[in-house]
């Protein structure tokens, strides 16, 4: 009997052959000496990180099995999670996987941007970058670094972020050299990544297409050049998961994080209240607030501003690295509420990666809205 091979919570297989091999980790510069510097790593089979518009990604030459697999023990990810494979233009998906009419309707659009396309593969993509699916991820890069590395190295690069599997994705080098000093063979430092969350993963192999992952790109904006709406995948936490690499907790601070849902007042309200109870109990508390609630949360809590939440592309950039420093802080407890509409936009994506990151979620009842709306 062939079992789907689908992570579950207390389910993690590694590759047996993915040992570790400790590495001297140079930190490149983004110049035009650092980036042949880096293509030549890659064409070598060797692991360089390197950023994107999206988050810092781990590269590996994509149809070099060996390479691929070092991604895994680097990172130590699961061997059931797949890779995004990243190349210069769209007409390089051709030889990775299907280039129908969709992909070009999708990828003249959408790229280069931070827009990943899971189509049927060619033969020629290593199972250990799918992870033995039938199907793999394609993104073109928008970031200048980026696209300069793939048309120096002139191989597909299979990416995932370069973090320590479990921790926020990277959005500077710094956060790369923090996870992952001495397991790889260099980083591209260029600089904090413009948009801040990895990008957004849309399966077109089936119909009509699903969104699997929210991201760096408004779902919207895919639908309405589509003119049909994208078939979502099972929300984090609810149900079986369909999609590999999909875990309802994903990053999960060591602090653990209580994120409080609904509605922007009675949400608001309610994290103060559980600051202050926390406060009251002798605990350290952290706060990853929006610009709007800074006036009501107690000074003794840690705070991390992530900006205004009707700026969700800014709160986006600094979500992660927030998340790093309030993990770092020593607290004993981290609270938040949603740092943007999570119905919408941007607003999905941010909203998608606090709910992986919570040990708790509050959902605000009905009634307490209710009686926020009387006063
Ligand atoms: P990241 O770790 O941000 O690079 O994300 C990679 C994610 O892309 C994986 O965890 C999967 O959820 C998704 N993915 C990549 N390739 C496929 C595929 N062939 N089918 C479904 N999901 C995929
Ligand atoms: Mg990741």
């Amino acid at each position: 009997m062939t079992v789907p091979r689908r992570r579950g919570a207390g389910r993690v297989i590694m590759h047996s052959m993915a040992r570790l091999d400790r590495r001297h980790t140079r930190l490149l510069a983004a110049d035009a000496a650092g980036i042949a510097d880096a293509a030549a790593i890659l064409r070598d089979g060797g692991l360089v990180a390197f950023p994107t518009e999206t988050v810092y990604g781990l590269g590996a030459h994509a149809l070099d099995a060996q390479a691929v697999r070092a991604i895994f023990a680097a990172k130590q990810r699961p061997a059931d999670d797949p890779l995004i494979v990243h190349v210069a233009d769209s007409s390089a998906l051709a030889q990775l996987g299907l280039h129908d009419p969709i992909t070009q309707l999708l990828g003249g659009r959408f790229w280069p941007g931070p827009l990943t396309l899971v189509v049927r593969k060619r033969a020629t993509v290593p199972r250990e970058v799918t992870a033995g699916l039938e199907t793999v991820g394609v993104r073109v890069p928008a970031h200048p670094v980026a696209q300069a590395l793939l048309r120096a190295a002139q191989v597909p690069i299979a990416a995932p972020s370069a973090n320590l599997f479990g921790r926020p994705s990277p959005t500077r080098a710094q956060h790369v050299l923090d996870d992952l000093q001495g397991r790889i063979d260099a980083v591209l430092d260029g600089g904090q990544t413009s948009v801040g969350v990895e990008s957004t993963i849309v399966d077109v192999s089936c119909t009509p297409p699903r969104l699997l992952r929210p991201g760096g790109l408004a779902a919207e904006a895919i639908e309405a050049v589509l003119g049909v709406a994208l078939v979502s995948r099972t929300p984090a936490g609810e149900g079986p998961q369909t999609s590999p690499g999909q875990l309802p907790v994903h990053y999960s601070p060591r602090t653990p994080l209580t994120l409080i849902a609904g509605p922007p007042g009675p949400a608001r309200d309610r994290l103060v209240r559980e600051v202050e109870a926390s406060l009251a109990a002798g605990r350290r508390v952290g706060v990853l607030a929006v610009e709007e609630d800074l006036h009501l949360v107690p000074s003794a809590a840690r705070l991390e501003v992530v900006g205004a939440w009707a700026d969700a592309a800014t709160v986006a950039t600094r979500l992660f690295e927030a998340m790093r420093a309030l993990d770092a802080a020593n607290l004993d407890v981290l609270l938040a509420r949603d740092v943007a509409d999570p119905r919408a936009g941007l607003g999905r994506a941010l909203a998608d990666r606090l709910r992986r990151a919570a040990r708790t979620v509050i959902e605000i009842e009905q009634i307490e809205q209710e009686n926020f709306a009387r006063g």
